[in-house]
């Protein structure tokens, strides 16, 4: 058995990814052609359609750092509504009990958001505001130390990945699939960065189609993505939607 400071109780996953250690080589001094949420290889709906007929959403839940919306969370354990949770160490390192709690109820599936909320950059790139990692090396140490973190608790390596601000380059992308990380998009956006109240948050969950990857945020308890989406949850589930976790 291996100990280390991350893993204080068990065995450690191996510190590093599929094949992080020679990314960094491989990957140095591409030069990025592609900047944004949706460029190729980002992931921004379900791949197929699910096998009952019923629509379905995936809804993904950002915990960039801040607070926590137990509320949200506790809301859809009760009704059985699985969700999938992009988190930073940030947001990790300020809720240890609560990601505790939440990394061991089947329904959330526990992914990566970055250790330090970086857009997906390998020049320093920035978006909302948000200044990117800026080389392969700091990407690489973005995903890679978050998806230790992550691992401790669960004690399963994360299979998607969740930029800052969602937003990649094209190297980047690149660079996530030699790390076996999917880079996660989505395909509607239902707080805009949890901006909203919850009548536009719930309208907006409403009005997605079949396959849709919703993103809201579950560390804004104070804003009005909690009341929206549990309204459009209910709505949804009565008329015959499912909820699923990114495959
Ligand atoms: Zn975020």
């Amino acid at each position: 058995m291996i100990l280390c400071a991350t893993c204080l109780w068990g065995v450690c996953a191996p510190a590093v990814g599929p094949d992080s250690g020679n990314a960094a080589a491989r990957f140095a001094g591409l030069a990025p052609r592609l900047w944004g949420e949706r460029i190729p290889g980002v992931i921004c709906r379900l791949p197929d359609e699910g096998s009952d007929g019923a629509p379905r959403l995936a809804l993904t839940l950002d915990a960039c750092g801040g607070g926590y919306d137990e509320g949200l969370l506790h809301f859809l354990a009760q009704r059985g509504v699985p969700a999938t949770l992009f988190v930073t160490n940030l947001w990790i390192r300020a809720h240890p009990g609560p990601f505790r709690e939440l990394a061991a109820n089947g329904l959330f599936r526990i992914e990566a958001h970055g250790a330090r909320h970086k857009p997906a950059s390998v020049t320093g790139r920035s978006a909302c505001g948000i200044g990117g990692t800026t080389s392969v090396q700091d990407l690489i140490a973005e995903v890679e130390d978050n998806a230790r973190e992550i691992e401790s608790v669960t004690g399963k390596r994360p299979r998607w990945f969740r930029s800052g601000a969602a937003h990649y380059d094209d190297v980047a992308v690149k660079v996530l699939a030699a790390l076996a990380m999917q880079p996660a998009g989505y395909s509607v956006s239902i707080d805009l960065g949890a901006s909203l109240g919850p009548r536009a948050v719930r309208d907006r969950a409403l009005a997605a189609r079949n396959g849709d990857i919703l993103l809201a945020h579950m560390n804004r308890p104070r804003g009005g993505t909690g009341q929206g989406v549990r309204e459009a949850v209910d709505i949804l589930l009565a008329r015959g939607w499912r909820f699923v976790p990114l495959p």
